[in-house]
């Protein structure tokens, strides 16, 4: 081959590697147009294998321009490399990518729940008042949650909580916290004086009833206790819940663990005693049960019930909350969840 037709068919190449230089922009395509001339299969490589068939007098001649050419090549490549950085650089620069900013998805940091507020307000109050805080495990055997507490078997009062048993007659999750206080007296030595927050399970699904819901539960044993200090402690928490003034009153019940037993209203928060929608005109609001723990229950657990006295009371937190935060129409928003709800509480 002629040393002139192998220096026309490379400079042929170098025009055509120019001419698709100027086409590509990012690294990757600027090293792969530059593999398709220089690489080891590449056109110039290539047609570079037919020096040896120039006349020797001329291959230093057409090897020295073959040089030339791939150097040329190698700036040209290496200019447009640096070229595509700096580009690049420069529309990182004109972007103004703050990292501090906040992301475009607000991320809420969590709050309590307003059950937890209630319940946290309620074991403050009675914490101020010497209550310690006893907890009971949720699923309760047949003997904690009835027979201790005075319902034996066969008991009509059995048929007052619609109870959810896990295996009947043996475990169930418990119907209430008074468990609690079974197990706190068979614990603890006396003086006893402690609250139980905690979740419950009944049989019940309506506005006002949920099958799971949080009670709170006291019990106070020690020598010379008379139902005139539970007055005064229900009292001092009522007060401090729903305002000094609240007028209160007891009514006669029965519960089976305590004896006498009452349930205990308070003036309606919302009309004062006039009557309204709240208090469906009574001017009174149920709020808590109680009563003197029943001797029974103080023999069952080894208390002498000559010597010792007790009360105890409980009460729902979805109610104390529902009241508190008028406007709540049905205790299920608790339990549902929904964020644009729970957003609406702090403590
Ligand atoms: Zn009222």
């Amino acid at each position: 081959m002629e040393p002139k037709d192998i220096i026309a068919q490379l400079s042929a190449l170098k025009e055509q590697f120019e001419s698709g230089l100027v086409q590509v922009t990012d690294e990757q395509a600027i090293r792969a147009h530059q593999a398709a001339f220089l690489g080891a299969k590449g056109a110039v490589t290539t047609l570079s294998r037919m020096i040896k068939d120039v006349p020797p007098e001329a291959r230093p001649e057409v090897g020295r321009v073959f040089n030339a050419a791939k150097k040329e090549i190698s700036a040209a490549v290496a200019a447009a490399i640096e070229q595509s950085r700096l580009a690049r650089e420069q529309q990182d620069l004109t972007q103004h990518v703050d990292l501090t900013l906040p992301g475009r998805i607000p991320q809420g940091i969590g709050q309590l729940h307003p059950l937890t507020i209630v319940m946290y307000d309620i074991v403050d109050i009675f914490t101020a008042m010497g209550f310690d805080v006893a907890t009971g495990p949720e699923i309760e055997t047949d003997y904690y949650n009835f027979e201790a507490l005075n319902f034996p078997p066969l008991h009509p009062a059995r048929d007052m909580q619609d109870t959810l048993f896990i295996k009947e007659g043996h475990t169930l999750l418990r119907t209430h916290t008074s468990p609690v206080q079974i197990r706190t007296m068979l614990s603890r030595p006396l003086p006893i004086q402690i609250i139980a927050p905690g979740a419950v399970y009944r049989r019940d699904d309506d506005p006002t009833h949920s099958p799971m819901f949080v009670q709170i539960e006291g019990l106070l044993v020690d020598q010379g206790v008379s139902f005139g200090h539970l007055k005064g402690v229900l009292e001092a928490f009522l007060n401090e819940v729903f305002g000094e003034d609240v007028a209160l009153r007891l009514r006669p019940s029965f519960f089976p663990f305590t004896e006498p037993s009452a349930e205990v209203d308070i003036q309606c928060i919302s009309c004062r005693g006039s009557g309204c929608r709240l208090c469906s005109q009574t001017g009174w609001l149920e709020i808590l049960g109680c009563g003197m723990v029943d001797p029974n229950v103080l023999e069952g657990v080894g208390i002498d019930p000559e010597r010792y006295t007790g009360f105890a009371f409980g009460l729902g937190i979805d109610r104390i909350a529902m009241l508190r935060y008028e406007g709540i129409t049905s205790i299920k928003l608790f339990y549902e969840n929904d964020p644009r709800f729970l957003s609406c509480f702090t403590r």
